[in-house]
């Protein structure tokens, strides 16, 4: 499997695209820094919602009872999936009972993860992505390449060609206020069609066992409102105590991710509606192992803001799909190798550890700190390539012996003003294709330090 580096290569050939996806990006970082320098008590908040989450992990098992125990009350079923393959089924079966032929998706970036979309068609039914960027990109057969914002990636005259053949709207067209009534339209059928809605969900409410999904589009709403049935799929760790704590989530999370006060629907499902029936899957998929991790514990707390993509200087340039994980950029890179080491061994490496994820994350998650402990990690678990542990072991040596580095830095002082560039800057060095040496000095800093000395 191709690691970042390569995939991120593929992204910056088209210079163009990797530019404009670059300046997008910072424009909704831009967005995020001036609405939360509005709010004074931003930090507390932020401190606040850390702790909160940390204890929730913390008391997981008790709060996940309290959350099945007030859901049942309500009315809701309750189902548990210890895995992927787990959640497919349950899925499926629900499904299955009820005839269902159509589904109506509201953004859901764990049934992403577990892959339940291509599922559910094997089992002969249609599926339907409602968020608009989610649905341009299964129209074009892809996944999303950033958890808020699916299509940043695409421009609007790619996705006038996607409506045009899919949607039948005219061949050229690219105006947004034209393309965005077209997917309406289509959307509408869709949603009037539905036998059943699915959709994610943002916070999981323990003292009630509410639920919380907040979007943009109200699709979550009519895709549940419309169809009698409704399943929501959550991640074990979306859990929050009580309602008292919404408001902090709720304040830091739109503000996070795209520089809004507030997202424009936040929808609270409490049982199912009158004549409806609801169901709740609650997922592991390897988040206890994470539990489990003194490294990696904090992750869990991440409210999927998207906030350490967009200010992520490796993410904005080299785009979502080069992280071939269903959450990319930062929190990605550590939660991708939490899955799957081995897979997604190269993210960690992904990062300049400019610590810029780690200022902006609402939940005050560490982030460079984990994903420096990945690299260690990744190393421990001999996962890295040979042409990365060669040299290390090398310079390792190099490095117990004053005289032979000494001597080292002598010769590369002469070999690098004599050397033909080609030896230097050639396909087997890619630091050097975007990059030119300082000239090489006439002394070492250790000679220097000695003459000045004096
Ligand atoms: S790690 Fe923090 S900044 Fe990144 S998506 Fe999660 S909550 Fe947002």
């Amino acid at each position: 499997m191709a690691g970042h580096a390569q995939l991120a290569d593929k992204f910056v050939a088209n210079e163009e695209r990797a530019q404009w996806h670059d300046k997008s990006l910072w424009f909704v970082r831009h967005k995020r820094d001036n609405i939360s320098h509005s709010i004074p008590e931003w930090e507390t908040l932020r401190e606040t919602a850390s702790q909160v989450k940390l204890h929730t992990v913390a008391h997981l098992a008790q709060y996940l009872e309290e959350f099945e125990t007030n859901a049942k009350k309500l009315g809701v079923t309750v189902h548990w999936a210890s895995n992927a393959a787990e959640h497919n089924e349950i899925v499926l079966s629900i499904l299955q009972e009820h005839n269902v032929k159509r589904v109506v998706k509201s953004k859901s970036m764990l049934t992403e993860e577990c892959h339940l979309n291509p599922h559910l068609e094997a089992a002969g039914m249609e599926v339907v992505d409602t968020d608009l960027g989610e649905r341009i990109v299964q129209l074009r057969k892809e996944p999303p390449s950033h958890i808020v914002l699916p299509a940043i990636h695409i421009k609007k005259e790619e996705v006038g060609e996607v409506f045009h053949e899919h949607l039948g709207t005219e061949a050229g067209a690219s105006d947004p206020g034209y393309l965005t009534e077209a997917a309406r339209q289509h959307l509408r059928e869709n949603f009037l069609a539905a036998d059943a809605g699915i959709t994610g969900v943002n916070f999981g409410i323990a003292s009630t066992g509410g639920i919380v999904v907040c979007t943009n589009e109200g699709n979550a709403d009519l895709g549940t409102a419309l169809p009698n049935l409704h399943i929501a799929c959550m991640g074990i760790e979306k859990l929050i105590p009580s309602p008292d704590h919404l408001s902090l989530y709720t304040r830091l999370l739109a503000r996070s991710a795209t520089g809004q006060p507030i997202t424009t629907y936040t929808s609270h499902f409490h049982g199912p509606k009158p004549g409806g029936e609801m169901h709740i899957v609650l997922v592991d998929n390897g988040r206890s192992d994470i539990l489990g991790s003194d490294d990696f514990r904090r992750s869990l707390s991440c409210i999927r803001c998207g906030a350490c993509m967009n200010t992520c200087p490796v993410y904005r340039r080299s785009g979502g799909h080069s992280y071939q994980s269903t959450v990319p950029g930062p929190i990605g890179s550590i939660l991708g190798p939490s899955q799957n080491a081995k897979e997604h061994s190269s993210l960690p490496f992904a990062c300049s550890l400019c610590g810029s994820c780690t200022d902006v994350c609402p939940v005050k998650i560490d982030l460079h700190h984990q994903l420096l402990t990945w690299r260690k990690e990744i190393y421990v678990r001999g996962l890295l390539p040979f042409s990365k542990t060669f040299p290390m072991k090398v310079m390792s040596k190099v490095f117990q012996r004053p005289g032979l580095y000494a001597f080292g830095g002598k010769v590369a002082r002469k070999a690098l003003r004599l050397m033909p560039r080609w030896m230097i800057y050639n396909p087997l060095n890619g630091w050097g294709r975007q990059r030119d040496l300082p000239e090489a000095p006439k002394e070492s800093f250790r000679d220097l330090y000695k003459k000045r000395k004096k």
